[in-house]
């Protein structure tokens, strides 16, 4: 991000004037603090539970705070205008696709700030192109240049609430951007960087973060911290409670972060921390995560000589294409097999791009295949302990779960399997590092 006008430069020490009991219990909290709060998509999925959300940004606001509330599309609707764009065009024009998928949440908007408004407060509505939350022109995945936050501050001076969509932005032309699925939460984290509120919280449909999907592995565990880092890795290898660009942004402004259930009215949910020295009590693996976007491209028979490897991967780059992990394996007879990922998005895309490329290198064949999964073991406590990556492949191996791909970095292991035993991965993993058990 080249020019964030509006974003503090450094970490900032919040202004400390603490009240002895409050929503938060124990934890320190802060006299009218302004505090960015953003509801997804199933907290807002019906209109009773939109004026739920407007009852306890209420009962936020007559404790003096001051509230900015950021909020998804009500649940299914973007998934909803995205099948309905593709009625019409079967890869849908990119800006045309944002003009359409903004409307979720330019509804939402409009619904909360009326329910507000029914509970006798001040609230005002703003698309993300009011407030400007100006983008870069990247449709569909556009990224976060710069906020314009005068009116919000205006409107919270005098009293309002302010209610922001999620999800979207304007460029310099004037178009509509979106930010990437799940990015309300960026818009919520954005925000709370701009405007250097006190925290942002992040209510969704689960407690907090927990050491795995606690869908898929009803034994997992709310985590009541977990450092900046660890949700970074998390985050990025799958676990879609945060969108990794939200994290980013928190990682890069020091905004105060927490997880929380907008379906509960106690607990502190889950805080993403920035201390360092907490590590060394930290349990070894903080949690699991997987995801089932990748696909993998398989290039048999490539000629194993120098610049192989850029011949095949600089068009596909070239292209715009994200690699995630890449497998050369050892060259026979002078020949060697080349494997990758990308996303399930760019499937086709990259295969369409390889044939060309396979042909002038002479390579054997182009294979490929979407139905692979990739399982992640995260954790900090992993640089100083040896052995993680020896259980994790023992528990797949006891399970008979042929392991494709591997990579490693100093605080996660990820795992390519078929897609098939993804939810019995995750559930043997998290048994196996003892994630269901108290640390
Ligand atoms: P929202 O609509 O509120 O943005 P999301 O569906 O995007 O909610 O994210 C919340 C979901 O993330 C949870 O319902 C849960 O299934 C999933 N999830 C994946 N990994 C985790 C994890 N480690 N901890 C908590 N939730 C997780
Ligand atoms: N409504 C958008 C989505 O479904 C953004 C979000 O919910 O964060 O991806
Ligand atoms: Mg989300």
């Amino acid at each position: 991000m080249a020019t964030h006008r509006s974003m503090p430069a450094k970490p900032r020490i919040f202004p400390l004037i603490t009240i002895k009991f409050n929503a938060f219990g124990s934890s320190e909290f802060l006299k009218m603090a302004l505090i960015v709060q953003k509801y997804g998509g199933t907290s807002v999925g019906s209109s009773e539970r939109i004026k739920n959300v407007a009852r306890r940004v209420a009962s936020w606001h007559r404790k003096g705070h001051q509230l900015v509330i950021v909020v998804s599309a009500m649940s299914g609707e973007t998934n909803r205008l995205i099948a309905l764009a593709r009625e019409i065009q079967a890869q849908p024009d990119p800006r045309e696709l944002d003009v359409m998928v903004s409307t979720g949440e330019q509804v939402t908007i409009a619904l909360l700030s009326m329910a507000l408004l029914e509970q006798g407060l001040q609230a005002r509505s703003y698309t993300g192109g009011q407030v400007k939350i100006v983008t870069d022109s990247a449709y569909t995945k556009a990224r976060i240049e710069r906020i314009d936050e005068a009116n919000i501050r205006r409107d919270l001076d005098e009293g309002r609430i302010v209610v922001v969509a999620g999800f979207q932005g304007i460029d310099e032309a004037g178009n509509i951007t979106t930010l990437g699925r799940g990015g309300s939460d960026t818009t919520g984290v954005a925000l709370a960087a701009a405007l250097k509120a006190d925290e942002c919280q992040i209510y969704t449909d689960v407690d907090g973060v927990y050491t795995t999907d606690p869908r898929v592995v009803p034994e997992a565990r709310k985590l009541d911290t977990i450092t900046f880092e660890e949700m970074l890795e998390m985050a990025s290898l799958g676990s879609k409670v945060l969108q990794i660009r939200s994290v980013e942004f928190a990682g890069k402004y020091k905004v105060k972060l927490r997880v929380l259930s907008s379906f509960e009215d106690e607990g502190e949910g889950t805080l993403i921390t920035f201390e360092e020295d907490k590590k060394m009590e930290q349990a070894t693996i903080s949690g699991i995560a997987f995801n089932r976007d990748e696909a993998k491209i398989t290039i048999l028979g490539v000629p194993d000589r120098p610049g192989i490897a850029y011949q095949i991967l600089g068009p596909v780059g070239d292209a715009n294409i994200d690699i995630d992990m890449i497998v050369q394996n050892v060259g026979h007879d002078g020949l060697t097999d080349f494997s990758f990922t990308v996303h399930r998005n760019d499937y086709q895309k990259t295969l369409e791009i390889l044939k060309p490329v396979a042909a002038h290198i002479k390579a054997r064949e182009v294979q490929g295949g979407d139905k692979i999964a990739k399982v992640s073991v995260v954790g900090v406590g992993m640089r100083s302990h040896a052995g993680i990556a020896s259980t994790a492949f023992r528990t797949l191996a006891e399970e008979g779960i042929n392991i494709q791909m591997i990579s490693t970095s100093e605080i996660k292991i990820s795992i390519v399997i078929d897609e098939k035993y993804m939810e019995l991965a995750v559930r043997v993993l998290h048994k196996a590092f003892g994630l269901d058990q108290q640390p």
